[in-house]
């Protein structure tokens, strides 16, 4: 392993080491095996190997630069866990051999507002995310879980319950928490009929998260197919968003709508289901504008929002109540070499309902 050194932020002199990872150097190459420089823990650092990482469509978007800004060579994946191989001197939280999740952040600037409340996904300084951020101590950009090994400050390490099958959990640390917060934020519980559009990776979990929230579910998909597996999932009914007469029965009925969609669609369609003060909360974020018709929203009072990722407090929370109410991600494990055709079947919504890396695979 080559080591080199640079100059982090703060002046002091780091080591780094080169390790195996999976990426592109342009938005139009498929991904393969290339080397990139993780730093040697710091103080407060923990070297985590990955076992298993989720593959979020984001990682899709960002890997072909469709929200534009991609810097290369870029290394996705944000849903990390792994076993923890070295501390530095100062780290408390954790010790060797214990398990680490990390999920889409590795820093912020710890003391604007929103760090001060547990809302580092909003930090004012900006929040250095696993992947495509610019890594403070190497001055590269960051590189996330489609690597042999990730090195994180403990505070961005999370603790997965000990219930917990590891590789369905690794969809937890985006997929559970982007669904839970926006969730718990709009205070989906018993008595609220929600909708959840879009039966993908975020889908799916919202599905399960919301029903043991103790809400009314109703998915909205695009897929004939995936029927039985919402009502299997928790759904208490399933709307096919093409038929107009199936999506009428909800008509004003909704008090929140999470739309989980990756693609281009019709927003207007779904506000139209939302009850006076209801909300329609986006977390799914596709290339292009989503035009709103005023009368979707003024008759109603009705709220269009949006939702990023969950801060570091709130991702333990999601983590436990998931481990309380027994909740991961149905999977489908890949080898690291099988990613771009994975890429290709998210596009085609052919995802049941997580791809999940088995990163020993990064070793063959
Ligand atoms: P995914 O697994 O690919 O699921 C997306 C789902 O959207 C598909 O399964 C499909 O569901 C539906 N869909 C796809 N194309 C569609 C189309 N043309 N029209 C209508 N529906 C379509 O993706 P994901 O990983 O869950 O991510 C979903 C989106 O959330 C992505 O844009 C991602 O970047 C974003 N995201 C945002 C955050 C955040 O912090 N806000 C965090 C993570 C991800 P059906 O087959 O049921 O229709
Ligand atoms: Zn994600
Ligand atoms: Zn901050």
């Amino acid at each position: 392993m080559e080591a080199t050194k640079a100059k982090a932020e703060t002046g002091r002199t780091i080591s780094s080491k080169s390790i195996k990872a999976f990426g592109t150097p342009a938005a139009d190459t498929p991904l393969g095996q290339l080397n990139v420089q993780r730093r040697k823990p710091t103080t407060h650092d923990v070297e985590i190997e990955i076992l298993y990482c989720g593959v979020c469509h984001s990682d899709l978007h960002t890997a072909r630069n469709e929200w534009h800004g991609t810097i290369y060579p870029c290394v996705p994946g944000h849903e990390i866990v792994g076993k923890i191989t070295s501390v530095g001197n100062a780290v408390s939280k954790f010790k060797v051999g214990d398990v680490g999740a990390v999920g889409c952040l590795v820093d912020s600037c710890r003391h604007c507002q929103y760090c001060s409340e547990g809302l580092e996904q909003y930090c004012e300084a900006g929040q250095v995310q696993t992947y495509n951020s610019l890594d403070p101590y190497l001055g590269t950009a960051t590189y996330g879980g489609y690597s042999e090994s990730i090195v994180v400050h403990e505070d961005f390490v999370l603790r997965v319950p000990e219930n917990l099958d590891l590789a369905a959990t690794a969809p937890l640390l985006c997929a559970g928490i982007t669904t839970y917060s926006p969730l718990k934020h709009w205070k989906v519980g018993p008595d609220k009929k929600v909708g959840v559009v879009g039966l993908g990776g975020l889908g799916h979990m919202g599905v399960k998260l919301a029903k043991a929230m103790g809400a009314e579910v109703i998915v909205f998909t695009t897929s004939p197919s995936k029927f039985n597996d919402a009502k299997r999932l928790g759904a208490d009914d399933v709307v096919l968003s093409s038929d107009q007469e199936q999506m009428a029965r909800y008509t004003g009925k909704l008090h929140f709508i999470l739309d989980a969609v990756s693609a281009q669609h019709d927003i207007n369609m779904y506000l139209n289901l939302l009850r006076v003060d209801g909300s329609l909360t986006l977390v799914g974020a596709p290339e292009h504008p989503l035009p709103v018709a005023p009368f979707s929203l003024i008759p109603m009072r009705r709220s269009f929002a949006g939702s990023m990722i969950g801060g570091l407090p709130e991702t333990q929370e999601m983590l436990d109540f998931c481990g309380k109410h027994n909740i991961v991600s149905d999977i489908e494990m890949i080898d690291i070499k099988q990613i771009n055709e994975a890429y290709d079947r998210l596009l085609k919504g052919d995802v049941k309902y997580r791809f999940v890396i088995d990163m020993a695979s990064l070793k063959k």
